[in-house]
């Protein structure tokens, strides 16, 4: 039976991050993932002369975020970046770029003026309270905006929500929704608090990487030390004998010092040999997540001429709309416009409905489309391993069973997707350092 000081189950962003910065601290490391391919939710392919991401991506805090901080120590390439612009939010027919601050909430007529103004007067006072040390973390967006807004303003408002948690206003927590990292400032100085969420500009630092999603991962790939890094494909883990430190896989038996599993926390309890305790299990067993559609339309010309991505409101269901080859001419055919359509699916679907449904959806609010289509391409796909809802308990990265630990998005609240999936990676390294590992 081979040995591996490291062994990490799945090869998504998550995993190969951290293969890199176990690879870079000098440790041998293992890599097993079950697909043929790398990079989970995060990965490109090409379609009819297109090249896909696996649903439309936009990365965040790359000049700041935790992402940055694991480029800078461990990325020997960094990726090419194309800054993002700005979000338009389309509501009642009407195009606006998305109110981040108190000055933009003002001009921001696409919802009436009295709603604007109650919204204004409750992002003050969290504002005030984040900035104050307070908690809000179990408060959702519903429970702070209260019952009398108008329907239009509240269809942003759960749009917003879906968009930026996977979860309805009613479930969505406000600290998310305003982005506490945008509107909490490092002054002391009160008048440099207020000037920040009057004026600051949020989503300065969101991108898209030049080449596509495979840009990302290949300059992971390449970063990563070859003679300490071992990487095997269409190899699922199927048994962990925690207490033997051993695993069994559809190919090998290894043994291991420590785990890192970065698939779904919630199968632990199935792949491991011991008796968990009931708490852990049930606190697993609540993490939820949601499906996304997302359609790939190949356009015949280009539609959508400006940068940055579009919130549709008005649609039913909504969809966040990203022009791809917008950032990247390359991704289509020459003359052509790549553009995806990300939707919610309800937690029970038929797969051909909601395909119709969001199709003519796209058509009815944009008809133009519907007659210079090239290409259509579908997925189905979970973005996040756990939904951020005000009743979410995200898994510990450090598990009760010895040498085992996780890392993904199931086990970080902060953020979303790369960004949450970066924020633990850079947890779980603190940890193994405190262990004594690293
Ligand atoms: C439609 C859509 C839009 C998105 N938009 C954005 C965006 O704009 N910005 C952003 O930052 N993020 C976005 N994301 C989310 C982001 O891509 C993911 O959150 C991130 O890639 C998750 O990485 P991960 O490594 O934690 O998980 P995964 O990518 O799920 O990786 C886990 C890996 O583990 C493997 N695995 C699991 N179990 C086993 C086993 N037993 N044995 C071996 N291998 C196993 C899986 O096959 C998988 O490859 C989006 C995702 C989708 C679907």
């Amino acid at each position: 039976m081979r040995h591996k000081d490291f062994i990490i189950v799945g090869a998504g962003v998550s995993g190969l991050l951290t293969a890199l910065a176990l690879g870079k601290e000098g440790r041998e490391v293992l890599v097993l993932e079950r697909e043929n391919y790398l990079g989970g939710m995060c990965r490109s392919y090409n379609v009819d002369g297109y090249q896909v991401d696996t649903g439309p991506h936009i990365m965040t805090r790359i000049a700041q975020g935790p992402l940055k901080i694991l480029m800078d120590k461990y990325f020997d390439i960094l990726p090419n970046f194309v800054p993002h612009g700005k979000y338009y939010v389309v509501l009642n027919n009407r195009v606006k770029p998305f109110p981040w601050n108190l000055r933009d909430w003002v001009s921001f007529d696409l919802i009436p003026q009295i709603d604007r103004l109650y919204l204004m007067k409750t992002l003050f006072s969290i504002s005030y309270i984040l900035n104050t040390g307070g908690d809000i973390s179990k408060k959702s967006v519903g429970d702070v905006v209260g019952n009398n807004l108008s329907d239009s303003t509240i269809r942003f408002l759960n749009c917003m929500s879906y968009f930026m948690t996977g979860a309805s206003m009613k479930k969505a927590p406000v600290e998310r929704f305003i982005d506490a990292e945008h509107y909490r400032t490092k002054s002391k100085n009160l008048l440099d608090k207020i000037y920040h969420i009057l004026m600051n500009e949020g989503a300065q630092d969101h991108a898209y990487p030049r080449g596509g999603l495979k840009s990302f991962i290949t300059s992971i790939l390449s970063s990563i030390p070859e003679k300490r890094v071992d990487i095997r494909t269409g190899e699922e883990v199927i048994k962990i004998h925690d207490n033997e430190k051993t695993i069994e896989t559809t190919k090998n038996e290894y043994s291991y010092n420590t785990l890192i599993y970065s698939g779904f926390a919630s199968d632990i309890p199935k792949l491991v040999d011991d008796k968990l305790s009931p708490e852990y299990v049930t606190s697993l067993s609540k993490l939820r997540n949601i499906n996304t559609l997302t359609i790939w339309l190949g356009l015949n010309k280009k539609i959508f001429k400006r940068n940055g991505s579009e919130i549709w409101v008005d649609c039913d269901p909504h969809t966040w709309v990203v022009p791809v080859s917008n950032y990247d001419s390359s991704l289509a055919p020459k003359g052509k416009q790549l553009v995806g359509f990300a939707f919610r699916l309800p937690d029970k679907f038929n797969e051909n409905k909601e395909k119709k449904r969001a199709l003519d959806a796209i058509y009815e609010i944009k008809p133009e489309i519907e007659k210079n289509v090239d290409m259509i391409h579908h997925q189905i796909l979970i973005p996040e391993k756990a939904v951020y809802s005000v009743d979410t308990v995200f898994a510990d990265i450090k598990t009760p069973i010895d040498g085992i630990y996780l890392v993904g998005t199931d086990t970080e609240r902060r953020s979303m997707g790369i960004t949450r999936a970066s924020y633990s990676v850079n947890r779980l390294l603190s940890y193994l350092r405190e262990d004594g590992l690293l």
